[in-house]
């Protein structure tokens, strides 16, 4: 049974996004040269990879409910044949149109996927259980039932995969991981025997990790915080390329004795990490992540440079965005007293990004606007790497402030309830990252006055950026500190003592607060003094009172907070400035090795 797709010549069947870039390359890289191949993430899904300025662009195209193809929030096609003809003739939001079909090499075949090997048999089995046929009847039956099994089978395929072990406990697990040789990466899938979920096992370190896998209500399969799937096997595909919220790539199958050999073909990984870094705008969503030997870093993502770091997007740059590039889903990511903060897409003149947009819910009220615009006149001055970055205001339906994605959300909530998953040196890693923000803030003579783990976002497990800049304020030049005329809805437990007894806030203030933010991400998101009310901390301090230490906190982290945490009542700020390099080396070395 063949793809529909596979009659066409620029069809390269289950190729890899690293694949499909060397094609393009061979293929010259002109401005319009593309090839189709299919997606790893969705069923019956395609990619249509695409180049323009010597880039490659990479666009998902969805099968529909209905069975008809489209890109996101384009025009949908009866085949993935009559989607390409369509956009050869109009871009019709694709960065260019289609000109130039890349023709296989001679010789070279649509790539089956790991699926497509079994599906024939699988098919086959399946049809002869059911109706008990055999011979032309159940060639027939094959035939006419094929378009309805397709999905039921492509879920179950994952049990004829050499790394599924079906229903095992967590220790039986580690035993056969522990067994033989164990080098990173080594994994197995197992079926949970208390909720008949399933799990992933991986070993990193000679060390068993173990991640649940959520099952949502369409029937998607993800790791939590994780890009979701159709099918089992194609997660297990997938984190073989990109680590995705996994502590590392998934390398080799550690095969159930009782299964056929694995079927699965080895993982194709970028040759080097500039390949990797030069991978950027994903129309599709798909970061480049897989390095091999090392998980991803934070200049690996595309949010590490500005999106206005080309300068023909420069050009193009305004205050106020176009409302027709900007394309606003429903799903929400957070809300506060303004509105709520949604997930959208920004059509550049180049790409498309991801973004959050906060939408101001009641226009009407002035005192909101003005906020908003405040916050969005401080965010244009800003451009760090560890600072979530504003990219327009837009004013339309409502006023919305467009900003980059950080699509793990705010730190508290990420490591709550995951102290099993997360190290101590990716936490170190994390604050490292917030300080390395913060010293941009106060070399540029801003004061934050709102750092708190909740407003710490990461774009994923490896990457922060400071975020809310609603409270910040500019210091005037000859100034060391901003003094508040009247005091307001302070977030008191993050505020060292001269912020609350003489409303000075400096940098040394901000230090204060990242000590509470450190001690934030260090209990996995607990909040501080937490029985506590905000005067009743005020006496706390000033009495010489301090958050407890952590557990398993190592030493030089507690130091540090609490050196945050020193109170010169003789000065303004007792705080130490965090000039310094804060994170001490010793505890950065496990990460340097990646
Ligand atoms: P805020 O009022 O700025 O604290 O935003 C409220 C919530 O919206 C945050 O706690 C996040 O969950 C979400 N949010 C805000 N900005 C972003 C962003 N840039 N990326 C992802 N989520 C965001």
């Amino acid at each position: 049974m063949r793809d529909v797709a596979f009659h066409l010549p620029f069809f390269y069947g289950s190729i890899s996004r690293f694949e499909a870039d060397e094609f393009l390359r061979l293929g010259g890289m002109t401005d319009g040269l593309f090839l189709l191949r299919v997606c790893l993430r969705n069923l019956g899904g395609y990619v249509l990879s695409l180049v323009f300025d010597q880039k490659t662009y990479h666009y998902s195209i969805e099968r529909q409910l209905n069975g008809t193809y489209a890109i996101a929030g384009g025009k949908p096609h009866c085949g993935p044949e009559e989607l390409c003809e369509y956009y050869s003739k109009d871009a019709d939001g694709l960065c260019f149109a289609l000109r130039k079909p890349c023709l296989r090499p001679a010789g070279v075949e649509p790539k089956p996927g790991v699926y497509d090997n079994i599906r024939e048999n699988m098919l086959r089995e399946y049809a002869r259980q059911t109706w008990n046929l055999e011979g032309d009847a159940l060639e027939q039956a094959i035939i006419s039932q094929a378009p309805q099994l397709q999905k039921l089978i492509a879920t179950m395929a994952h049990e004829k995969m050499g790394w599924y072990h079906g229903i095992i406990t967590r220790d039986e697990a580690e035993r056969r991981l522990y067994s033989g040789a164990q080098p990173d990466g080594k994994f197995l899938l197992r079926q949970r025997q208390e909720s008949g979920t399933y799990a992933l096992s991986l070993l990193y370190g000679k060390t068993a990790y173990h991640y649940r896998i959520e099952l949502d209500k369409s029937g998607k399969f993800s790791i939590p915080e994780g890009s979701k799937f159709d099918t089992l096997w194609q997660l297990v595909e997938y984190l073989k390329i990109k680590s995705d919220g996994v502590i590392f790539i998934l390398r080799e199958a550690c095969t159930n004795p009782n299964q056929p050999a694995d079927l699965v073909r080895p993982p194709s990984l970028p040759r080097n990490r500039q390949e990797a870094a030069s991978l950027t705008c994903n129309p599709d969503g798909y970061t480049p992540d897989p390095i091999e030997g090392r998980r991803m870093l934070p200049m690996d993502t595309e949010s590490y440079v500005s999106p206005y770091s080309d300068p023909e997007e420069l050009k193009e740059k305004k205050l106020y965005l176009k409302r027709e590039c900007l394309l606003i889903d429903e799903v929400e990511l957070g809300s506060g007293n303004f509105g709520s903060v949604k997930k959208g897409v920004y059509k550049m003149r180049k790409k498309q990004i991801d973004v959050a947009i906060k939408i101001l819910k009641n226009d009407n009220e002035n005192s909101l606007k003005e906020e908003l615009m405040k916050e969005a006149s401080f965010m244009q001055k800003l451009d760090n790497p560890y600072i979530v970055r504003m990219i327009g205001v837009c004013h339309a339906e409502h006023l919305m402030l467009v900003m980059e994605m950080a699509a793990a959300g705010p730190l508290n909530k990420f490591l709550s309830g995951r102290k099993e998953q997360i190290t101590i040196e990716t936490i170190v890693e994390l604050l490292h990252q917030v300080s390395m923000g913060m010293k941009y803030l106060e070399q540029n003579n801003f004061v934050h006055r709102d750092l708190a783990a909740r407003n710490v976002l990461l774009v994923n497990q490896h990457y922060a950026k400071i975020s809310d800049f609603g409270l910040s304020k500019a210091i005037g030049a000859n100034d060391s500190y901003y003094k508040a005329r009247t005091a307001g809805k302070w977030p008191v437990k993050w505020y060292a003592p001269e912020c609350i007894n003489y409303r000075k806030f400096s940098s040394k203030a901000d230090v204060w607060s990242f000590g509470v933010t450190m001690w934030e991400a260090l209990t996995f998101g607990q909040k501080p003094y937490k029985k506590m009310k905000g005067p009743e901390v005020v006496s706390f301090i000033e009495q010489g009172g301090r958050l407890d230490r952590p557990s398993d906190c190592p030493d030089e982290m507690h130091e540090l907070m609490q050196e945050c945490w020193t109170y010169n009542s003789k000065h303004i700020g007792g705080a130490l400035s965090h000039n310094k390099t804060i994170i001490p080396n010793i505890l950065l070395k496990p990460q340097r090795s990646f």
